[in-house]
């Protein structure tokens, strides 16, 4: 009477369908949905008649194939989609991502999906409890399956699958959720949500679960919430995600206070992580035995399954199919990319981003505020200093060592605009008194950790912070002072105690130091003008610009202009001198192709770390203080 059920999973798929590199125009890479393919096809040749295959969301934003598909692929067709549908998915819950092009984009592509999309936390109306709650889209679906045990004999068995994201997209797409959805807390909803999937003759729930492993306290409205979930009552497996971490890991070290990776369990409950751009392919075996009251788990084996395993073993090959289902789009977006677009003089990277004022993030927010200048001519504002803020996103992280903008000097195209500016946000502004931009500089400085005079090969980055959370704020001038604490988390708590005061030093507008009372309009993405990281969600009076326009479009202007030539080549911001010190920096061996940038910076090669980042010793006593841009 024993049977067998097989869960699929992919998670934080980000557009990524080919074994292809949009940026750098590289095939090959080791990674992409075309590559899963040829593991689900395995699996499920492992596992005849007993398989689910799911997706846990982020799927449809993240390269040039998604993101420009509506203006430069097939008209109407959504790539992904058009991918997910030839591998047969049973279902996929929603991620943050798929908010990030609004909601008639969202819809637009979903109707094409020829399998049920859930999520049961993104709500069209909040009740007064979670059973009123009116979904944006169905909360869950009830996946039936004929399971043979070994005499022969068919078993019918109904999987009950919640979709949950995190209540932080109302803060990450506000501008386009504000008016028309709300979210409520995964846990909440997941409590009230399983045995009411139960009640309706769930033999098994599985969550799918865009949600990642909580590190110390969650709390209520926790953006990653997987390990709790594992403690509700009557959850059968979670599909989790959005970190776009790997679990199980065999060599990784299990925690004591949840995930055990021998096992593959949360707390006991079969749980995998799919890793990101189709890396992995996660699969829960799940061995069932009849009880009193329906199917019950009596056994589990957890596998996250390497696309590309490493060793002398090659990645798995890319299915046919796959590529056959995206060929056209896929041309579309290389012709739209390839599109000339001025030029430049000089090459644009963005290995040293995280650690000088650098090109990538200059030409960006001098896009932006070029773009915002001409949209507040002749307003109310006209004449308040106007100030841009941008942080880099190519600069590695979970995304690896390749991860970085990399343009050599020569003709540019549009595909190197959305290098640069890789996702859909659009233009804002924010307005901002003398003060508040002051502790916004706090706040985008707080990523570095406090250096030691006198102490060598410190390191300099604070590993909880994404790259993506340094603005630099052009038009005004300023210096850090490493030397003493950040004021902030990576979650914009304040740190500080009483009278600590913050490491912005010499903050000056036009040469004049900037005073608490003065007023600047700055420049932001839709992104950043909502707060989230260490970023405060202002009033909503604050946002004095909203566009539709994209932020991409206004860099493509940019650059198309000529703009590069009248960049100002004198640094926004400098690190303060501390006598005897030198810090730690990893980034991308490419920075290795630029061996002028190294020199200038005094950088010494210390070769690469074991995750293949480069490691570096920057000094920061004074002796070099060339800062790019
Ligand atoms: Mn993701
Ligand atoms: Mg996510």
């Amino acid at each position: 009477m024993r049977c067998h059920l097989r869960l699929l999973a992919t998670s934080d798929v980000h557009g990524a369908i080919l074994p292809y590199d949009y940026a750098s125009g590289r095939d090959g890479t080791a990674y992409g949905l075309a590559r899963t393919a040829s593991l689900i096809s395995r699996a499920r040749r492992e596992a005849p008649g007993g398989c689910l295959l799911v997706d846990n969301g982020d799927f449809l934003q993240g390269t040039p194939l998604s993101d420009l598909h509506d203006i430069a692929g097939e008209s109407g067709r959504h790539p992904v989609i058009a991918a997910m549908n030839r591998l047969g998915y049973d279902a996929a819950t929603l991620g943050n991502h798929e908010f990030n092009f609004g909601l008639p984009a969202l819809r637009a592509a979903l109707d094409q999906a020829t399998f049920p999309v859930i999520c049961s936390n993104a709500l069209a109306r909040r009740g007064a409890q979670v059973a009123d709650d009116v979904t944006l889209l169905p909360p869950s679906v009830m996946v039936e399956r004929e399971l043979h045990d070994r005499t022969g004999a068919r078993h019918r068995l109904r999987v009950g699958l919640l979709g949950l994201l995190p209540p932080q997209i109302m803060a990450w797409d506000r501008f386009h959720l504000a008016r028309d959805v709300c979210a409520r807390d995964i846990i909440e909803t997941a409590a009230a949500r399983v045995p009411m999937l139960r009640a309706e003759g769930a033999d098994l729930v599985v969550l799918l679960a865009h949600t990642g492993l909580e590190h110390g306290d969650a709390g209520i409205e926790a953006e990653n919430a997987a390990l709790s979930l594992a403690r509700l009552p009557g959850v059968d497996a979670i599909i989790a995600g959005h970190s776009h971490e790997v679990f199980p890991d065999p060599a990784a070290a299990s925690r004591a206070d949840g995930p055990d990776h021998r096992a593959g369990t949360f707390f006991g409950v079969p749980a995998v992580m799919a890793g990101f751009r189709g890396s992995h392919l996660g699969v829960i075996d799940l061995d069932l035995i009849p009880g009193p009251r329906g199917w019950r788990v009596a056994g589990h084996r957890v596998e996250a399954r390497a696309v590309a395993p490493g060793g002398a073993r090659p990645p798995a090959p890319p299915d046919p199919a796959i590529i056959a289902a995206v060929r056209r789009s896929h041309a579309a977006t290389l012709a739209y990319m390839r599109a000339p677009l001025g030029r430049t003089s000089r090459p644009i990277h963005s290995y040293l981003s995280r650690y000088r004022c650098d090109l990538p993030v200059l030409l960006v927010a001098e896009a932006q505020r070029a773009a915002v200048a001409r949209a507040l001519t002749g307003g109310p504002l006209d004449g308040v200093p106007l100030l841009s803020a941008t942080a880099p996103f190519q600069t590695g992280g979970r995304a690896g060592p390749d991860a970085f903008t990399d343009i050599p000097a020569g003709p540019l195209s549009l595909g190197n605009a959305a290098d640069l500016q890789p996702f859909p946000n659009t233009l804002c502004a924010l307005l901002l008194s003398g003060a508040e931009l002051r502790d916004w500089l706090e706040r985008s400085v707080s990523c570095f950790r406090t250096l030691v005079p006198g102490l060598p090969d410190q390191p300099l980055w604070d590993a909880r912070f994404p790259g993506n959370v340094a603005d630099t704020v052009l038009g005004v001038r300023y210096e850090i002072d490493l030397a003493r604490p950040p004021l902030y988390d990576a979650r914009g708590v304040a740190l500080a105690g009483e009278g600590v005061r913050g490491r912005i030093r010499s903050l000056s507008h036009r040469g004049v130091p900037v005073r608490a009372g003065d007023r600047f309009v700055m420049a932001v993405n839709s992104y950043r003008a909502f707060g989230g990281g260490p970023y405060p969600a202002l009033p909503e009076d604050r946002l004095v610009h909203a566009s539709r326009a994209m932020v991409r479009d206004a860099v493509a202007g940019f650059l198309g202009a000529g703009g590069l030539d009248r960049l100002d080549p004198v640094p926004v911001w400098t690190f303060a001198p501390i006598p005897g010190a030198s810090a730690l920096i990893e980034t991308g061996p490419g920075l290795r192709r630029h061996p002028g940038d190294i020199a200038a910076m005094g950088l010494t090669d210390l070769g690469l770390s074991e995750a293949g980042f480069l490691r570096l010793r920057l000094p920061l006593d004074g002796t070099a203080c060339e800062t790019g841009g």
